[in-house]
């Protein structure tokens, strides 16, 4: 008896404690999985006392989470990918709208909401990748040009249900209109090898196994692949250097509309902004800064320089239904 009442007065204890430090931590949401973001928090709370809680899950999950806690979420912060997402995001106004002069100063405006409401922390370039023993990369030019009779049964897309391809979509939309945006990717999907994929990784192991030729995925899923088997013969490729250059999306955060510790959780993002913490958090997922003053890892920067689309990411967003449905006229699966 007495021994259960201790241990009674123990867990009351405990769980006081736990609620007490709860109130202090700041909390945030992410669709980046742990092994990629907690080096990044454990830096913050290293250097400033500041703990982080995190809850990890996929967008959709943790967006209508916050919706529906309302003024009620324990979230201060939303971590996610691609500014189609971050877009919706604040379309469905869960986030807050920011004024800081830090994240001005920090990250180029193409790369944040245009309310403040989200910023762009790394970039991640879609772009072209071939096989190094059916391809020469004179071969190659642009996105557009993957439309051409030559590449018959030679291309490798993702399925068009990823926000990858829509917001790459979006901006062929922006930057073409809608009926030559429609053509090319019609021309895309003729050239098709095999059925679309569910993950950039699967596309690029095919280019290397000979399924097909060429394909487009995200610059990091290529760092990884090659990282393990550095005899890989697939390859980037640069598209587009001569106009517009190449599709660069992000992944990105916001304040949460009702985040119960606002301050803090801003000071936090205005961090995650600086030089000190734009290389943990941009080189552990092998992606490029979004701080331009600070320089990618070493296997990144070994990719080569290139000239970047300037299109305000905003796009990918507010031209995501149209992508949509240009995709689903396109017959892209
Ligand atoms: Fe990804």
């Amino acid at each position: 008896m007495q021994f259960n009442q201790r241990l009674l007065a123990t867990f009351a204890l405990l769980s006081l404690s736990g609620a007490v430090q709860a109130a202090d931590d700041l909390v945030v949401y992410t669709s980046r999985i742990d092994e990629l973001i907690k080096p990044v928090f454990d830096a913050y709370t290293a250097k400033t006392g500041v703990k982080v809680k995190f809850i990890t899950d996929k967008e959709a999950p943790l967006m209508a989470r916050l919706k529906a806690e309302g003024a009620n979420t324990p979230a201060d912060l939303l971590i996610t990918v691609d500014a189609g997402n971050l877009w919706q995001a604040e379309q469905m106004d869960i986030l807050q709208p920011l004024q800081s002069a830090v994240i001005a100063q920090n990250i180029p405006p193409q790369y944040r909401s245009a309310s403040g409401s989200w910023t762009g922390l790394s970039l991640r370039a879609r772009t072209i990748f071939y096989s190094t023993e059916r391809v020469k990369p004179e071969e190659l030019s642009t996105y557009e040009a993957l439309a051409d009779k030559n590449w018959e049964g030679r291309l490798c897309l993702r399925t068009s249900k990823k926000v990858y391809n829509q917001s790459l979509t979006a901006t062929l939309i922006e930057t073409h209109g809608a009926v030559k945006a429609e053509e090319i990717v019609k021309g895309w999907v003729n050239n098709l090898a095999t059925d679309v994929f569910a993950d950039d990784i699967a596309l690029l192991q095919a280019i290397d196994a000979g399924q097909c030729d060429v394909g487009i995925a995200n610059t990091y899923y290529f760092g990884r692949l090659h990282k393990q088997y550095p005899d890989i013969k697939v390859k980037l490729f640069w598209p587009n250097q001569a106009d517009r250059g190449v599709h660069v999306n992000l992944s990105g955060a916001g304040v949460t509309k009702y985040a119960p510790h606002a301050v803090e959780a801003q000071k936090l993002l205005e961090w995650m902004t600086s030089p000190e913490a734009q290389n943990l958090f941009a080189d552990i997922n092998q992606e490029f800064p979004a701080n331009p003053a600070v320089k990618p890892s070493a296997q990144v920067s070994a990719w080569g320089p290139f000239k970047a689309d300037s299109i305000p990411l905003e796009v990918a967003g507010k031209r995501q239904v149209e992508a949509l449905k240009l995709m689903d006229r396109a017959g892209w699966n």
